[in-house]
């Protein structure tokens, strides 16, 4: 994972690429031709924000299946 600016956290988290249902939701939303190996998402707890590596402009938000909930604190 890489450190990357989130504009929706407001702050610099982890970010990894996108697997593959991940891609295909991009996909579904974009099309079906459209690039989506370059695109990378924030992995902190609730975030959905997605956006290729050097371009904050062409990103978006995953649906909110893919959410991930934070780790319970026990
Ligand atoms: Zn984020």
């Amino acid at each position: 994972m890489r450190r990357k600016a989130c504009p929706t956290c407001d702050g610099w988290q982890d970010f990894r690429p996108l697997d593959d249902a991940e891609k295909t939701a991009v996909r579904a939303e974009k099309g079906d031709r459209h690039y989506v190996h370059d695109y990378w998402r924030c992995t902190a707890a609730g975030c959905l924000w997605y956006q290729r590596w050097y371009s904050r402009g062409d990103g978006g938000l995953l649906p909110e299946k893919f959410r991930e909930e934070a780790p319970p604190t026990a």
